[in-house]
């Protein structure tokens, strides 16, 4: 590289700090259409009697991308990808996109998954809205072991409000591990009189 062009990508770098990690493109935490091929093909199945979707298993660079999303608060990223799931995956007959919320002990203070329903949001046209909480303060979701979280209450997820009455709602989750937070989730899209349509995660941890 010659000194001139170091010092362009140099200057272009303090501009744009972020960059596609695929293609190296500036000014974007990621593109759209580098996801894509990575999300090919995408499962879909169901969880407990929930329709449910994802990019694909929880491994190699998809789980690379979800722990970059979730630890490395990563909010262009969560969008990004979530406008990938929402290209990949065609729009349901649903009225608003849910994201499982954050734990209410949380610090990190900011909802990866409500990240990727605003990426899916874009493609689909629906919006997103916070309309669940956690009931009681719960440890951290990967300091649970799977028994944990297949006995995880029925009322652990609680409508906020009444936001979700009468609405067809997508759950939207980064992971999905067990399946018990999205069913949960679906639970109290139900005491909300609402009608939980679908899940669309990220990825799926496959089972031991
Ligand atoms: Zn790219």
């Amino acid at each position: 590289m010659s000194i001139p062009e170091a010092a362009l990508r140099f200057a272009a770098h303090l501009f744009w700090p972020s960059s596609c990690p695929f293609c190296g493109a500036l000014g974007t935490a990621a593109c759209v259409k580098c996801l894509l091929p990575l999300l090919s093909p995408p499962l879909a199945g169901e969880t407990g009697g929930l329709r449910h979707e994802a990019g694909g298993v929880h491994e190699g660079v998809l789980r690379e991308l979800a722990l970059e999303l979730k630890y490395g608060r990563n909010r262009p990223l969560g969008i990004a990808m979530g406008r990938a799931l929402g290209r990949i995956f065609p729009r349901p007959d649903c009225d608003v996109l849910t994201p499982v919320p954050l734990h209410r002990e949380s610090e990190r203070g900011y909802n990866q998954s409500m990240a990727l329903a605003r990426g899916i949001s874009m493609e689909w046209g629906v919006p997103a809205l916070e309309g669940l909480r956690w009931k009681e303060p719960r440890a951290v979701q990967t300091s649970l072991g799977r028994k944990e979280r297949r006995d995880m209450p029925a009322d652990a997820l609680i409508p906020l409000g009444n936001l979700l009455e009468g609405k067809r709602v997508t759950l939207v989750d980064d992971v999905s591990t067990t399946g018990t937070t999205l069913l949960r989730a679906a639970g109290a899209v139900e005491r909300a009189k609402g009608k939980a349509v679908m899940a669309l995660t990220w990825t799926i941890v496959p089972g031991p």
